[in-house]
C-alpha cells in the first residue's frame, strides 16, 4: 500500500527542504519491528547529505540491536518542534523516512560518521572530536541508516 501526505498544503516536497530538517534536527525518532512487536529508540544523529544517511553511536548490546539484527528495516521522524501557537494550534516541521539501519565495522567509515555526528550535535565539535582517537573509535558501536524515502510535513512554522 502507498500513502501520500494527505493535507497538501502542508507538504514539503522540496528535498533541500527535507534534507535541512535532517540536519538541524540533533536527535531522530527510528521504529523498528521485530515478529509483529513495534520497538523505538530516540537517537542524536549525524545526517550526511552527500550519502543520505544518518550515522549514530550507540551502546554494543540492547534491545534495539536485537531488533536489528531480526529486521533492519526502519521508519523514521525527524522533528523541528516550535510548540503550541497562541491559537492553541502545533507548531512544527517534521521528516519521515525510511531505510536500512546497520552497524559499521570500517574504521575509516567510523571516523566519518563520527565526525558527520558531533559536527552536527556538539557546540564544541573540534575539541570533541580531538579527544576521539582510532583506538577508542574501534571500540565505540556505530551504525548507519540508508534512507530511501522521505516525506515532509510542516505547519505553522515561525517566520524567524
Ligand atoms: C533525545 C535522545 C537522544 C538519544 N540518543 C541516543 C544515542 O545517540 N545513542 C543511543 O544508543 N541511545 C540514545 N538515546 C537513548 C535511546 O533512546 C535508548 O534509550 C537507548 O539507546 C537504549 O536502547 P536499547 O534498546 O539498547 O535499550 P535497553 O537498555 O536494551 O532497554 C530495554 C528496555 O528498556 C526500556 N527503555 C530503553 N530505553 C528507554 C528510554 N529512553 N526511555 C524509557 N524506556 C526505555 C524499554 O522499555 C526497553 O524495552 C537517546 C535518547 C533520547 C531521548
Amino acid at each position: 500500500m502507498s500513502f501520500h501526505v494527505r493535507r497538501k498544503d502542508r507538504e514539503i516536497t522540496d528535498c533541500e527542504e527535507l534534507r535541512q530538517v535532517l540536519k538541524r534536527t540533533k536527535y531522530v525518532t527510528v521504529a523498528l519491528c521485530m515478529q509483529d512487536e513495534p520497538y523505538l529508540v530516540s537517537l542524536s544523529h549525524g545526517y550526511d547529505e552527500a550519502k543520505n544517511c544518518v550515522y549514530f553511536h550507540c551502546a554494543p548490546e540492547g534491545k534495539k540491536l536485537e531488533f536489528l539484527k531480526a529486521n533492519s528495516r526502519v521508519w523514521g521522524q525527524a522533528l523541528l518542534d516550535f510548540g503550541v501557537t497562541e491559537e492553541c494550534d502545533y507548531a512544527y516541521t517534521s521528516v519521515h523516512f525510511s531505510g536500512k539501519m546497520q552497524l559499521i565495522d570500517d574504521l575509516p567509515e567510523k571516523q566519518h560518521g563520527m565526525e558527520v555526528l558531533v559536527r552536527q550535535v556538539s557546540l564544541n565539535p573540534e575539541a570533541k572530536l580531538a579527544k576521539i582517537k582510532p583506538e577508542r573509535l574501534e571500540t565505540i558501536t556505530m551504525g548507519r541508516i540508508d534512507i530511501d524515502y522521505m516525506s515532509g510535513k510542516k505547519h505553522l512554522i515561525p517566520k524567524n
